[in-house]
């Protein structure tokens, strides 16, 4: 069998969905041919050599993306999909929750697997690319607003006078929120964090950071709040508006805002108004992680720094474009725990395992059918 992995073509998409370890690895059988193609690893820094020392032919993107397998991050666009080949295995982040743009890809006929719609049990703990991406935003997200920032993280004793500690909120504390955590922490903030899920607040204190506390009315709004599936649910309007009046106080404290807050296949919570943003401090700075999703905060814009009132709104996508050889490295490594379900690399025997409940969550079309887009 071929394995293709083309270069990604999306504006600004540095990374790549194999790496030499990986290819090493998916070579040793001896049974199929890699194919990686001409220019993919170079966003992520990745010389061809290397790919070719590890046991993959550098090919053109046609042949790429007429695998049996193709390996991808990003789904394919509208001129790679007549390349595809029919009755192949498709294998990245496909957007399962595009109903128009999943159609299109089960047009192809090729058996599309979405790694967004892993479950989160223990065993695609290695398979999960949304954590092992987020993780790398979260930590990209605070080194971006301190260089944004116009003052010392760390507080400093100097023969010049002391300069005070940032103070750092971080709203939605999943992969990213964790991560923005750790890293604000080893930069020296002082760091305050909030979630819907109550569960958080353990991990949030455990890492050094206050948690605020916005209160759950009754049982009916704490059941919603401790979502499903280790995913949050839409919270109702009244806690909405609780949770508005808590952070808006907050954000008139702090020195930098970096909120992450989602929920899966829909538009991302609005958790910071404009009059909150006008209240903040002169110099203060946001990275809003959610822009691609609509954003959590008023005002923020994809790809641009929007200035207000002397406040920095960063809304920067794909994060994880921005630290592209290690994003390429634990993406890559994702997907070949994802094909060992299908691939044994050492005998190089292939058996799409159908039965297996990650498989069967992750396939969004086959046949030409769509199977589901959420
Ligand atoms: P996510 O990216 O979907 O959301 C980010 C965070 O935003 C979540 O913590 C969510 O609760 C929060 N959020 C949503 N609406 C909010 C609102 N209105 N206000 C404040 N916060 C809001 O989530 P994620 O980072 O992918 O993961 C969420 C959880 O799943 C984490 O606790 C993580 O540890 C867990 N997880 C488990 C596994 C596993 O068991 N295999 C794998 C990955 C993640």
């Amino acid at each position: 069998m071929i394995i293709g992995i083309p270069r990604e073509t999306l504006p600004g998409e540095t990374r790549v969905a194999a790496t030499p370890e990986t290819v090493k690895k998916l070579a040793a059988s001896a049974k199929h041919s890699i194919i990686v193609e001409a220019g993919a690893g170079a966003g992520s820094s990745i010389p061809e050599a290397e790919f070719q020392a590890a046991g993959a032919r550098i090919g053109s993107a046609a042949e790429t993306l007429a695998a049996d397998i193709v390996l991808k991050v990003r789904g394919p666009t509208a001129a790679e999909l007549p390349r595809l080949k029919r009755g192949a295995m498709l294998i990245g982040l496909l957007n399962p929750f595009d109903a128009a743009g999943v159609q299109s890809v089960a047009g192809t006929g090729v058996s599309a697997y979405a790694l967004e719609k892993l479950p989160r049990i223990s065993r695609a703990q290695s398979m999960d690319v949304l954590s092992s991406q987020a993780n790398i935003a979260g930590y990209k997200a605070v080194i971006i607003a301190a260089n944004t920032y116009g003052r010392f993280m760390p507080m400093l004793m100097t023969a010049a006078g002391t300069v005070k500690a940032a103070r750092v909120l971080i709203l939605g504390v999943g992969v990213a929120g964790l991560q923005a955590i750790a890293t604000a922490k080893r930069l020296g903030a002082v760091i305050e964090a909030s979630d819907v899920r109550p569960s958080v607040k353990d991990q949030v204190e455990s890492l050094g950071a206050k948690w605020v506390d916005v209160p759950y009315a009754n049982d009916e709004e704490r059941k919603i709040a401790e979502g499903v599936g280790g995913y949050a649910r839409p919270m109702p309007p009244e806690w909405m508006a609780r949770q508005a009046g808590v952070i808006a106080e907050r954000c008139k404290t702090v020195d930098i805002l970096i909120t992450t807050a989602l929920i899966p296949g829909r538009p991302a919570p609005k958790l910071i108004k404009a009059d909150t943003v006008a209240a903040m401090k002169p110099g203060a700075v946001i990275v809003d992680l959610a822009v691609e999703q609509g954003g959590n905060v008023e005002g923020s814009e994809l790809d641009k720094i929007v200035a207000k009132n002397g406040v920095k709104i960063v809304g920067f996508a794909n994060l994880p474009a921005r630290v592209a050889a290690d994003a390429s490295a634990l993406y890559a490594r994702n997907v070949l725990n994802f094909l060992a379900l299908s691939l044994n690399a050492k005998t190089g025997e292939f058996n799409v395992p159908k039965d297996d409940e990650i498989i069967q969550a992750t396939l969004i079309c086959e046949n030409g059918q769509v199977v589901a887009t959420n």
